[in-house]
């Protein structure tokens, strides 16, 4: 929640973690495969807003792992 000066600014994008909740059927930007819930596994999600210009453009979904591997295009995911 706390409001942070981003230290690489790329636009207005913003990435933050979430639990995968049940139901979730977003397909990973980094892999392709759907973000699905598991009951056996905790599974982590980063969800990316992603601005283009001042505007609000998409979101996109990333398994935290596939998001790390992308090199957190939108920036470290805030919890
Ligand atoms: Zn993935």
């Amino acid at each position: 929640m706390a409001q942070r000066t981003p230290t690489k600014p790329r636009l207005s994008s913003r990435a933050v973690l979430r639990r995968v909740e049940a139901g979730n059927s977003a397909l990973c930007t980094g892999c392709g495969e759907p973000v699905k819930f598991s009951a056996k596994a905790q599974r982590q999600q980063v969800i990316c807003n992603v601005y283009v210009g001042d505007r609000w453009d998409r979101v996109e979904h990333y398994h935290d792992a596939c998001y790390e591997a992308a090199g957190e295009p939108y920036g470290t995911a805030a919890a």
